[in-house]
């Protein structure tokens, strides 16, 4: 096990009273599975395999496309294959939230989307027709998302930079807002996390996610659909921003999720005094022990 750093009193108080602490450390300590998702745009699974015989590659059970990998190479991102787009290096569980949203022939806007591993899984999951508005506020990260979109092959998709909370006067069938937050899903992957977590940090998030929340309901049309997740545990990032969607719009319903083979725990519906709205029982709260994967909430809410 790497040396990671100490997590802090009030985290293990907090994290205590929402699950099983000493199992969401060993799993968030743990060192992580790397996963592909095969390109469905530019190959076949049963090709890609043969290409990749080198390595070791176990089924992911609730995506079609996804594998553990495994072998003597971990620079995946080297590899020809990768170059040409053959698949995208994804973590397992964030292949949840496009099969939630299922696009398919629509007009979908992908809010926060660089790097693109979602946007890019939409894409395939649309066989390149519809079209996706990939929105992200990070130059950097836009960089990132449009070599991701080149190399994957995907026709379908255009990229524009801007604050989120500005978009308006959009009819989208569907959106997914794959929100940025405290990540306290992802410790395996970024240490960092427990040494930065503060509750100023989770109030500053939270204000953030739920105005691109509202903006994305405001965006979305009458029978559309639109998918809200995030990579952390904090119940304010995840139910209780849901739980303002609902006070604000009553015409905003959440939807049950089903996908099957994943492993999931109930979502939280009392925090810290506060109860939430008995519907958000129908999201999705993912933790790393979960299917040994990141922990994850995604949650689908429908305008009616
Ligand atoms: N969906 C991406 C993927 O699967 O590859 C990951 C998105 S990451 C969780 C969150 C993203 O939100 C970051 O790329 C960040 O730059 C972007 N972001 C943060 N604040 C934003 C805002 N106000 N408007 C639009 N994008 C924002």
């Amino acid at each position: 096990m790497k040396n990671y750093p100490e997590f802090k009193e009030k985290f293990i108080e907090r994290y205590s009273k929402l699950t099983n602490f000493k199992k969401f450390k060993e799993y968030s300590l743990k060192q992580q599975d790397k996963s592909i998702r095969v390109n469905t745009l530019k190959i076949t699974t049963p090709k890609l395999k043969s290409k990749l015989n080198d390595f070791k590659l176990k089924k992911i059970p609730w995506c079609k496309e996804g594998f553990f990998i495994s072998g003597s190479r971990t620079d995946l991102g080297n590899l020809s294959e990768h170059g040409l787009g053959y698949f995208y290096i994804q973590e397992a569980s964030s292949m949840i939230p496009p099969l939630v949203l299922n696009p398919k022939d629509d007009l979908v806007l992908d809010m926060a989307a660089a790097p693109g591993s979602k946007t890019t899984q939409m894409a395939a999951m649309m066989k390149n027709s519809g079209v996706i508005i990939a929105n992200d506020l990070d130059y950097k990260r836009i960089v990132s998302l449009n070599s991701n979109l080149q190399r994957c092959g995907v026709s379908n998709t255009v990229t524009t930079m801007m604050e989120g909370r500005f978009l308006k006067n959009y009819h989208f069938d569907k959106i997914l807002l794959d929100a940025p937050c405290s990540g306290t899903g992802t410790i395996r992957k970024s240490p960092n996390t427990i040494v930065e977590w503060s509750q100023n940090i989770i109030n500053r998030i939270s204000g953030v996610q739920r105005q691109l929340i509202r903006t994305a309901f405001e965006n979305l049309r009458e029978g559309g659909s639109l998918v809200y997740s995030t990579c952390t545990l904090e119940p304010q990032e995840n139910e209780g921003v849901i739980n303002y969607l609902l006070d604000q719009y009553s015409d905003a319903k959440v939807e049950k999720i089903n996908l099957k083979n994943l492993v999931y725990s109930n979502p939280i519906l009392n925090f810290e005094g506060k109860d939430y709205d008995k519907s958000i029982k129908n999201c999705l709260r993912i933790w790393p022990q979960d299917n040994d994967t990141d922990g994850f909430f995604v949650a689908k809410i429908k305008k009616i």
